[in-house]
């Protein structure tokens, strides 16, 4: 029998491991930590009976992932559930704008924005499901949907700050920096448009769901698939050597760094060397917060939504995002406030409700972001402070140092540059390949990248298997 590893148990080490197995390889994941899920994972992080999702929380490219229909996950238990609003971007004095899973909603309520949103982000929404498609793949392939993946192509390649002429009101304009900011990057650099329009756009066309029980259900969907298909997990075990995963092929769920390190020698230099000079982006510090009777924003969609971008103007935004990039810690960071318990009631513990937020700050940022955080919730949502029961940060270092995929809290896996949203994780037309034979890097540094998708690892398995035949 054809024996695989895979070093990692994120969702796309998971998913990488399901496609092997369900191929006939005897498949076992090792993992570093204590518990299977990577990215994944929930816990009661501040009260008991308060579920809060560790990482990542809104699964607006799980939902309509191609790994998770190919893999069956809702067969396998898993459950979304979708909050009234999307997302939501208070601004200052109670006003702000919300993006409904109906574009003509949310347009209509940006009044001389209307049009243009109708026509940008409700065509994009329209074509989705193409679009989607193209990019949810290595970038560089010959497109089945070329005038659907042009007519997206070309705005995305924009600096959001661009993009955003469009716009004339301080809502839309705000609405849209939210969705940008995603892209972890200054707004104002080429591309920073693509994260923005593909956001925003998927906002009505899956929605921004949670997964049911939170985003742990998706781990758990994977390991029961994993299961039946005859492959296994074993957690606490760090992979520092390829010489511990005997195996015919090996995926790696990791940073490129790490591959490098674990790859050693094997490694030709010339793929050493690019993992070596892969770039991280820069880090976040998370804030988990159990809310007596949930943020008062002043904003009332807001309090309705799953997540809502805290950081004022677009000006506002871009600033802080141009700050953390450069290094330096902004006063009023970026920041964002997931409320899942408003589409999944059952993770409330009676009327306290868990609320995770994080700001967007330095790689490696050693300061406490606590207080940095609250005060920018506090200006939206005066009276915040008073309705907090109890609360738990996590550190870039806290968070580099439970999942070493995250470099210095960059919970993306990678800077989104124009170079590494083309070519990640290095130049060349086998992305997954890391220059060993039979063993692939699967981990969110590979393309389509960022998210709890499961895309990058079941492409790393499918191309392992036909390197099989
Ligand atoms: C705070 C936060 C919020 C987020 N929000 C969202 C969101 O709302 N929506 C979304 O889609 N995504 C979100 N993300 C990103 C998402 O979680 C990741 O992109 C996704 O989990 C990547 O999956 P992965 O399988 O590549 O890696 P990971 O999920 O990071 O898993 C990698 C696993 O490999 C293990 N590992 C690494 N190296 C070794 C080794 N040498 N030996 C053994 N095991 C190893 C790690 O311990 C970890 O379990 C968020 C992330 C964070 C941290």
């Amino acid at each position: 029998m054809v024996r695989a590893v895979v070093v990692g148990s994120g969702p796309n080490g998971l998913a990488g491991a399901v496609t092997l197995a369900r191929a006939g390889l005897e498949v076992t994941v090792l993992e570093a930590a204590d518990r299977p899920g990577g990215g994944a994972r929930s816990v009661e992080a501040t009260v008991p009976g308060a579920l809060h999702d560790e990482c990542s929380g809104f699964h607006p490219l799980a939902v309509g992932s191609a790994c998770y229909r190919d893999l069956d996950l809702e067969g396998a238990g898993l459950r979304w559930a979708w909050p009234q609003v999307q997302y939501a971007h208070p601004l200052d004095g109670g006003r702000g704008a919300a993006a409904w899973r109906s574009a003509e909603r949310t347009a209509s309520a940006l009044g001389p924005d209307a049009a243009a949103y109708r026509r940008l982000l409700g065509g994009t929404a329209h074509r989705f499901g193409a679009v989607s498609e193209e990019f949810l793949q290595p970038l560089l392939h010959l497109p089945r949907h070329p005038v659907a993946l042009a007519r997206f192509g070309v705005p995305a390649l924009l600096p959001a700050t661009t993009l955003a002429r469009r716009w004339h009101t301080d809502e839309a304009r705000a609405l849209w920096a939210g969705a940008a900011a995603h892209a972890f990057r200054p707004l104002d650099r080429p591309a920073t448009s693509g994260i923005g329009l593909a956001l925003g756009a998927s906002a009505h066309h899956t929605g921004w769901p949670v997964a049911i029980g939170g985003s742990e259900a998706i781990t758990a969907a994977l390991l029961t698939r994993l299961a039946e298909a005859g492959g296994r997990v074993e957690t606490g075990v760090r992979v520092t050597d390829l010489a511990q995963c005997e195996a015919d092929v090996v995926l790696l769920d990791t940073s490129p760094r790490a591959a490098a390190e674990i790859a050693g020698d094997l490694m030709p230099p010339r793929v050493r060397r690019a993992y070596r000079r892969y770039r991280h982006g820069p880090g976040a510090f998370q804030v988990a917060l159990a809310v007596e009777g949930g943020v008062p924003w002043a904003h009332e969609p807001s309090r309705r939504a799953g997540t809502v971008h805290v950081g004022g103007s677009l000006e506002q935004v871009a600033d802080a995002e141009a700050q953390a990039w450069r290094g330096r810690m902004p006063e009023r960071p970026f920041v964002l406030a997931g409320q899942q318990y408003l589409a999944d009631p059952a993770r409330s513990a009676g009327d306290v409700h868990p609320v995770d937020t994080y700001a967007h700050v330095p790689a490696g940022y050693d300061g406490d972001a606590t207080e940095a955080i609250l005060a920018q919730l506090e200006r939206f949502a005066p009276g915040l402070r008073e309705r907090v029961v109890a609360m738990t940060p996590r550190s870039t270092r806290t968070i580099a140092a439970d999942n070493p995929n995250y470099v210095g809290g960059d919970i993306v896996t990678g800077a989104n540059t124009v170079r590494q949203l083309v070519f990640r994780p290095r130049v060349t037309l086998a992305p997954y390949a890391a220059g060993v034979p039979g063993v692939y890097l699967c981990s969110a540094a590979t393309p389509p990248g960022a998210g709890a998708h499961g895309m990058c690892g079941w492409l790393a398995a499918r191309a392992a298997l036909r390197d099989l035949g």
